[in-house]
């Protein structure tokens, strides 16, 4: 093969599913997209749990995007206990895991530090066909599957906003709040980030439902 022939000279298995391919010719490197959707073989089992979980939800219909993006089996959640800055679909993991957090972990939270109930969650999103920010060679993030939801505050009962980008770093009972949701949280999701991760997270939480294990 000749110096600078743009054939390709590798293909490399990572992972299940995932499939990298390097040209010859720096810096052309194409990556043939990416981990299967954590979508798990019951969801039928997980939309019917979802049913008992008090959120109020539609489902939707699957649905695919170029680059491996998409969602099948998913709802959009439009609240339930607590309410919402504004709706976000979900993969049914996604949608259960956050009615197990809203109940076992934000809500007994909120009692032990303010006395007083979160009455709406703040989100900046949670379905977006993109690459993880920090990963190497295009991996895609769980938020291009919909397992993934990124929350910037907490709104309580008596109208205070507890920004995560304004109160994570600080000392007083907000920090100490959000600092015990994240923890626990942890038992919930599969993966937790903080704004102690990178800058990227510096104005939320991640929480997704994703293969990895990491809390951060
Ligand atoms: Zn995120």
């Amino acid at each position: 093969m000749r110096k600078g022939s743009m054939a390709v000279v590798a293909g490399l298995c990572l992972a299940a599913g995932t499939v990298l391919v390097l040209q010859r010719g720096w810096p052309s490197i194409a990556v043939a997209l990416v981990p299967p959707p954590a979508i798990p073989a019951d969801s039928g089992q997980c939309l019917a749990d979802l049913s008992s979980s008090g959120l109020d939800y539609t489902p939707i219909g699957a649905f695919e995007e170029e680059g491996g993006c998409g969602l099948s089996g998913g709802v959009r959640l439009a609240g339930g206990p607590v309410a919402l800055n504004q709706d976000f679909i979900a993969s049914c993991p996604l949608a259960t895991a956050f009615a197990e957090f809203e109940a076992q972990v934000l809500q007994p939270l909120a009692e032990h530090h303010f006395g007083q109930r979160v009455a709406r969650v703040d989100h900046v999103g949670s379905y977006n066909c993109r690459p993880m920010r920090r990963a190497a060679f295009g991996t895609l993030s769980q938020h291009a599957f919909a397992n993934a939801l990124d929350i910037s505050a907490f709104v309580l009962e008596d109208g205070r906003r507890v920004a995560i980008g304004e109160a994570w770093n600080g000392d007083g009972p907000d920090a100490a709040f959000l600092s015990d949701v994240a923890r626990r949280a942890c038992g919930v999701f599969r993966v937790v980030l903080t704004p102690d991760y990178d800058r990227w997270h510096a104005g939320h939480m991640h929480f997704d439902m994703g293969p990895s294990r990491r809390c951060a």
